[in-house]
């Protein structure tokens, strides 16, 4: 898939903080406004994917936050720090690509009102890099420095959120443990120099009007996106009351065809469960079944598969959980990964024990570490 990267300097200033986005939708003229204030001038850079806006404001640091947009154009929205960088994500009704479909710059500060960045979503925008004051806004004015070594990004995704819970028992309720998961695995890796890039990082789903499952599990796969080195998606088990005091244990997937029946019936639930969940999963056993004799994806699934090993382990000797293994099923959310990408099953959460483990913050911790300690040995040896 296209990416690209385009990056303006509107001048270095220290940036303390940035405001909440404000959003406006003007369906007379076909597209939505999204402004935050910043109390300097900042730099940003933006990438496009697929239904995806990336917007990093450097230096800046944010109040991390997400909502939805609900306009014709927005379907939500996530900010969040990312080192010393501000993340927003902005999800859209619509492709978008490098020349259409949107609009960044900045406004001047004028009276009481502060620099604004301003992004505005349309599809039948074209890209324009300046804004009401032209002046502000020159491509690569000041010549960036040379950068330094870039570095290694993984991507975490905190299975389900917002109107999608997951799995919930008397113990936990899925989306809650694998955000807060994830949170800690995050903490690890920044600390160990890894950028990190989370799917979510609040208590929502990339989902809203027209936007089902399969919109959500999509948004999520393209942040996957080949500049980045790693996709971990974590979820919570869970199987019917009957066989909740047997099912127990951590197990790490790669993408490819389930071996037996239980295995399927775990893919269906993860894709969405019911109907949905069912159709999904027959077309991700579609592909598997094509992909088998595609030499680069099968060398994708080889690196996945050390990857999955890797976290497997740490897990399993941080947790002293039940080994369940490395296993494959037609999870829709790591079907087409263009990276090294697996999806970790933690525990079951209607496990007598075990769901009460993963609703405690120390166990949650020994999983956090099992999962970066996997990770940051992946990307050492690669
Ligand atoms: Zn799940």
């Amino acid at each position: 898939m296209a990416s690209l990267l385009l990056l303006f300097s509107v001048g270095v200033a220290q940036l303390n903080g940035v405001g909440t986005p404000r959003i406006a939708a003007h369906p007379e003229n076909k597209f939505t406004r999204v402004v935050i204030d910043a109390p300097t001038k900042p730099k940003f850079s933006v990438q496009v994917r697929g239904k995806i806006l990336e917007m990093r404001i450097s230096p800046a640091r944010v109040v991390a936050g997400s909502g939805g947009g609900d306009t014709a154009e927005l379907v939500s929205w996530q900010l969040e720090n990312t080192g010393s960088d501000a993340l927003l994500t902005l999800r859209t009704t619509f492709d978008l690509a490098s020349n259409r479909g949107w609009k960044a710059f900045i406004i001047d500060p004028t009276g009481d009102q502060p620099n604004r960045i301003v992004v505005d979503l349309g599809s039948s925008l074209g890209v324009v890099t300046t804004g009401s004051k032209p002046s502000v806004v020159k491509p690569a004015a000041s010549k960036p420095k040379a950068p330094n070594k870039p570095k290694l990004t993984v991507v975490l995704d905190p299975g389900h959120g917002g109107i999608d819970p997951g799995m919930s028992s008397a113990f936990v309720v899925e989306k809650s443990v694998t955000l807060s998961i994830a949170l800690k695995v995050r903490a690890i890796l920044q600390s160990n120099n890894v950028q990190v890039v989370m799917t979510r990082s609040g208590d929502y789903a990339w989902q809203g009007k027209n936007c089902a499952k399969r919109c959500d599990l999509d948004a999520r796969a393209n942040m996957g996106s080949s500049d980045r080195n790693a996709f971990v998606s974590i979820h919570v088990n869970a199987v019917p009351p009957a066989s909740a005091a047997r099912a127990q244990g951590i197990a790490t997937y790669v993408f490819g065809q389930s071996p037996d029946a239980e295995t399927l019936a775990q893919a269906e639930r993860e894709n969405g469960g019911g109907s949905t969940g069912k159709a999904l999963t027959r077309q991700a056993r579609n592909l598997a079944q094509d992909l088998i004799n595609d030499q680069l994806a099968q060398l994708n699934v080889k690196f996945s598969r050390r990857l999955a090993g890797l976290i497997q382990t740490a897990t399993i000797n941080t947790t002293g959980a039940y080994n369940r293994s490395v296993k494959q099923a037609e999870f829709w959310v790591i079907m087409k990964p263009r990276i090294p990408s697996i999806l970790i099953e933690v525990g079951f959460g209607s496990h007598p024990s075990e769901g009460k483990n993963l609703a405690s913050d120390w166990y949650r911790q020994k999983l956090a570490l099992g999962i970066a300690r996997g990770i940051l040995g992946f990307l050492n040896a690669n």
